[in-house]
């Protein structure tokens, strides 16, 4: 018997039509580029160092966790806000690395990955014709949201090689308009982190103007030498006006998990909670589990993995500088950039095109996380991979600069 489903059916309406009765912010969006990378590295057989996900399996004990509760736990819907014991996992965890001091049942709430929670938060906050400051790179997911809320985008472009904040930039691009601004750090893709001054100023800023910040600090973990992230929360006059989002799929390498934590003050964590609700509602209860265990990890996994990658980005930006490509420095994420200018090109799109198809390498042109898309020259390689696979990119890099020499 065949399934009716599987049989093509016309469509009955114009794609004209069809666009028409469209929201316009999703009709006219591309894919994201990180499933087009992807889906091109598999077409194209290449080594994928586009999209941010590691190798490896992840931890051991961590999956193990949540395959016992898969088993022997409660499968059933978990509580809208997470579980308590995640949620009180969430507050001791950030007591401990960041100095944080979060109340479990009114300012914690666990989501569907990141993600979700940038959503739910920008959902809940916006409303039509508010102004929302963003810094460019951008992570792509922001603006269509911002446009969705009714918000009004004002984007300052950060410029390399440092992606520093800009006191004049920042008095340009905030008015009493302004209701919140949306900070990445450490920023993806210039793996950069803002410093003690950036993040002063940006406070200082906010606060002047009454604004809302969001922070997405899902890279907070992967800093690298001996760096502390700061969270803008901790900052004079923020603590109650910023909405931390963190990451469990970045904590711990476990990207395809999907945990996500929001956290603010209880009038801010409410309203949040309210999109929430209507998004997901809810996020599996055995991995929930698992991420609290994880989270109450000793120092010294924390240590480990930051070593582990910071090893990883040294070997592949070494490897990078012995075949004669410009590397800018990398000081979080898993990421590093090569400036591809010195190489005579000049469009990241065309270089990461030729080098996917041509050499077998996916990378993620830096230019997808500008909103004007101007032509870049910066080039995103994710070094969260394991030896072999970072020796076996940079084989096939080799005729890259030999090809342009
Ligand atoms: N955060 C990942 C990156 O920057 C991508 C996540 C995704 O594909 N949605 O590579």
């Amino acid at each position: 018997m065949r399934a009716a489903g599987l049989v093509p059916r016309p469509w009955t309406i114009t794609a004209n039509l069809l666009t028409q009765l469209m929201n316009s912010v999703f009709a006219d969006l591309p894919t994201t580029v990180f499933t087009v990378m992807s889906a091109l590295a598999r077409e194209c057989g290449a080594i994928n160092l586009g999209q941010g996900f590691p190798d490896d399996p992840g931890p051991e004990d961590v999956r193990r966790k949540a395959a016992e509760a898969v088993l022997d736990g409660d499968n059933q819907y978990p509580p809208m806000m997470g579980l308590p014991l995640l949620r009180q996992a969430i507050a001791t965890h950030y007591a401990h690395h960041q100095g944080l001091d979060l109340d479990p049942q009114a300012e914690v709430m666990v989501t569907s990955g990141a993600t979700e929670a940038i959503a739910a938060a920008l959902l809940a906050l916006i409303a039509p014709g508010d102004e929302v400051v963003l810094f460019a790179p951008l992570y792509d997911a922001y603006l269509p949201l911002v446009r969705q809320a009714g918000g009004i985008a004002r984007i300052v472009n950060l410029s390399p090689p440092h992606f520093r904040l800009d006191a004049d930039a920042l008095d340009q691009a905030f008015s009493d308009r302004t209701k919140l601004v949306v900070l990445n750090n450490p920023l993806n893709p210039s793996a950069t982190t803002f410093s003690q001054a950036d993040l002063s100023l940006l406070a200082e800023v906010c606060v002047r103007h009454d604004v809302i910040a969001v922070c997405d600090e899902v890279w907070e973990h992967i800093v690298f030498d001996g760096a502390r992230h700061v969270p803008l929360m901790a900052l004079p006059g923020m603590r109650d006006r910023t909405v931390k989002i963190g990451s469990a799929g970045k904590i711990f390498g476990l990207t395809g998990w999907k945990v996500g934590f929001v956290m603010a003050a209880p009038p801010l964590l409410k309203v949040v909670a309210n999109a929430h609700q209507f998004l997901t509602f809810t996020t599996p209860p055995c991995l929930q589990e698992a991420v609290a265990y994880g989270l109450g990890k000793d120092d010294a996994y924390f240590t480990a993995m930051r070593a582990r990658l910071a090893r990883s980005r040294d070997r592949l930006s070494a490897g990078l500088r012995e075949r004669g490509f410009t590397v800018l420095p990398s000081s979080g994420t898993y990421f590093l950039n090569v400036d591809i200018a010195p190489l005579g090109w000049t469009d990241d799109i065309a270089f990461c095109e030729r080098l996917v198809r041509t050499h077998g390498v996916a990378a993620i042109p830096v230019s997808a996380f500008y909103a004007d898309s101007p032509v870049c020259h910066l080039v995103r390689l994710c070094f969260a991979k394991r030896d072999a696979t970072l020796d076996a990119a940079l084989d096939r890099l080799d005729a890259v600069v030999r090809r342009a020499a």
